[in-house]
């Protein structure tokens, strides 16, 4: 396209609340074949609360969100802070963490009141041996709701999980509806685990699941897509996301994500409406078919 056209399409787009950083993204935009989208923060909220507790006999509910919540006060995972709101809605006492590391991918592991508290996904309780059957039936029920099971162990042995829910942006199925009307695969693209994914792909109209990804396997998955002959456009709003936005063809953050998410894509949805993603296409298509 010519600089004026490439000008008149950004242009066109900011007013839509789509930055584009440049002609290059504007033009990859219309050979786009196929969309991977994340899941938390880009087809939901990113902003999801508690909505179960289940806990193993002879272990006291408030006390057990009080250790969570103190392991998960320094992580800035979605899932920490959602039950760090939980545990002070509920007006607990919240201790200081002796120790904290976030474990990207994982949870977190933290000492508290000299105990040892982990929080996060089965592959955690996994690593440190923690054997979860207990409250298996309940965690089957968390995801089969399209909810995340957050584990809760202390000093090693599983003493609840709380589930945890995202609300869906209320334009992501149209979204996808309009991506796939484009003729374009979709894909969704998750850290989290394959019922939870799958409940909520099917939700928004998403047949195509990656789900269990680690944050550094999220590039190679968009890699392997494109080794496949697929020109991929890549929407996402976390830390996590960023090596995948940069390697994809065309790299789409939420305005609302994490400022290095932004930094590593082409095009911005400013209030974060995937519908954007579909405006920035037929804008790509108009703008090159203009100057034909
Ligand atoms: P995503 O944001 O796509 O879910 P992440 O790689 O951030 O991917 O996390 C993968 C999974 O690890 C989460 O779905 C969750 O089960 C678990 N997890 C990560 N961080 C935390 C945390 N701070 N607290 C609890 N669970 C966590
Ligand atoms: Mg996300």
């Amino acid at each position: 396209a010519t600089p004026t056209a490439i000008m008149v399409g950004t242009g066109k787009a900011a007013e839509l609340g789509i930055l584009i950083s440049g002609g290059d993204a504007l033009e990859q935009a219309r050979r786009i074949t196929t969309v991977v989208l994340d899941k938390t923060g880009t087809l939901t909220r990113g902003r999801p609360d508690v909505t179960a507790l289940h806990i193993v006999d002879g272990v006291d509910a408030d006390q057990l969100l009080a250790y969570a919540a103190a392991a998960e006060t320094g992580s800035e995972h979605p899932l920490g802070e959602a039950i760090v709101r939980h545990a002070r809605a509920r007006d607990l006492a919240v201790a200081a963490a002796e120790s904290f590391e976030a474990v990207p991918g994982h949870g977190v592991e933290a000492r508290v009141d000299g105990r040892a508290v982990l929080v996060g996904n089965a592959a955690l309780m996994r690593r440190h041996d923690v054997d979860v059957t207990a409250l298996s039936d309940r965690t089957a029920g968390v995801a089969a709701t399209g909810g995340t099971p957050v584990y809760v162990a202390l000093d090693g042995r599983l003493a609840g999980v709380a589930g945890v829910a995202d609300t869906l942006r209320p334009e992501s199925a149209d979204a996808v509806a309009q991506l796939r009307a484009l003729g374009l695969q979709v894909w969704m693209l998750t850290g989290d685990n394959r019922v939870t994914a799958e409940v909520v792909a099917r939700e928004v109209g998403i047949t195509h699941v990656i789900a269990d990804v680690r944050p550094e396997e999220k590039a190679a998955r968009v890699a392997a897509l494109q080794e496949r002959g697929a020109v991929v456009a890549m929407v996402g709003d976390g830390i996590n996301d960023a090596p995948a936005l940069a390697r994809a063809d065309l790299g789409i953050a939420i305005g609302t994500g994490t400022d290095v998410a932004i930094a590593a894509s082409d095009i911005t949805l400013v209030g974060g409406d995937l519908r954007g993603i579909v405006s920035a296409i037929a804008l790509s298509r108009r703008t090159v078919t203009t100057i034909k």
